[in-house]
Parts: structure tokens; sequence; C-alpha cells
């Protein structure tokens, strides 16, 4: 590793440990580094009012919950979210919040806002049209939306089929009322 690479990803760790640390290690889950350079552009003090939550699984062949085979079909469709949370429950992070992450598509917040993707986060959790979410994924994304309300002013917890409804039916097979009612205020 260079020194200039090298002190990217020393600036890199740091901001993730400024921000997670504390509060995520008191979890029994593991917040682990997948950052890719597709699928995103960078960005510079971007506001962030949405969090969107998705479904993925690999459909290309192979295990359908396989990490890396996710992202390898995010990279051939050249789309990406800020986070996937595993069956296990434990969080990739894809893309630094700071960046903007091409997860949304042709969408429309409720006060009539498109582009979503410029000013939301986008978590995946890997389920499947006939699989329902796992207790430790339900657990991890109330943490990480709660951590996320925390550190920005949100206005919007959003499914994907929310913004999308004639185009998306994820997240699937999720108990979404059950999951807001751990959403803090
Ligand atoms: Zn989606």
């Amino acid at each position: 590793m260079n020194n200039f690479k090298f002190r990217r990803h020393l600036l890199f760790t740091i901001f993730f440990v400024i921000n997670f640390n504390l509060a995520w290690s008191q979890n029994d889950f593991t917040l682990i580094d997948k950052t890719v350079k597709f699928g995103m552009r960078h960005a510079e003090n971007r506001k962030i009012n949405a969090v969107i939550v998705h479904s993925t699984f690999n459909n290309a062949g192979g295990e359908k919950y396989d990490i890396e085979l996710v992202i390898k079909q995010f990279s051939h469709y050249k789309v990406c979210s800020h986070y996937i949370i595993g069956r296990d429950g434990n969080v990739y992070y894809l893309v630094n919040e700071k960046n903007v992450a091409i997860h949304a598509g042709k969408s429309q917040l409720p006060n009539g806002k498109r582009n979503i993707n410029a000013n939301s986060i986008g978590i995946e959790l890997l389920t499947s049209f006939d699989e329902a979410p796992t207790k430790e994924q339900i657990k991890s994304l109330t943490f990480l939306v709660n951590d996320i309300k925390n550190r920005f002013n949100i206005e919007y917890v959003l499914r994907h089929s929310d913004i999308a409804p004639d185009r998306k039916t994820d997240p699937w097979n999720m108990d979404w009322e059950a999951f807001l009612k751990g959403i803090d205020p």
C-alpha cells in the first residue's frame, strides 16, 4: 500500500471509528468493510433526510445469501446501497454515508421530491421472495436506523415499495409496522 492510499485508508477508518465505535461495540454484530467503487458517486456536504429499506439476494446462481455474490450482482447492474445486513445480523458497509449510493431508481418521496439517491441512505436486507428477515436482521436494522436518526435530521424511514409502488415490492415479507415500533420518534 503506498503512502497516499494508506493515509486515505487511515482517514476512512478514523471516520468509522468516531461514528460507530462507542455505540456499536455494545452490540453483538460486526460492522464489516466491503467498500466499493461502483454504484456510487462522491459527494460533499450532501443533506441526508431519508432512509430507504430494501431486500436483495443473489439470483445469478450459487448461494443466494453469499455476500460476495450479492456484491458481484450489484457491480453488474452498477447499483449499490450504503449497507447490506446479512442473515446473521452482521452489517456490511459498501458506501460511505457522505457519498451517494445508487439504490432508489425512479422513485418519489411523499413530499414529491425525486432523485432520492442524493439525499438518502440505502439499507439492504438479505431476504428472498419466500423468506422473512431474521430476528438478527431486524435487530441490526433497528439499531442502524436509530443510529442514523441520531446523526442526521431524518424525515422519512421508508420501504423501497413506498417510494416506487408501481415498480418495487421490497423489502419482502417484512412486518414493517412491528419494525417501526422500535424506531425512535
Ligand atoms: Zn429495493
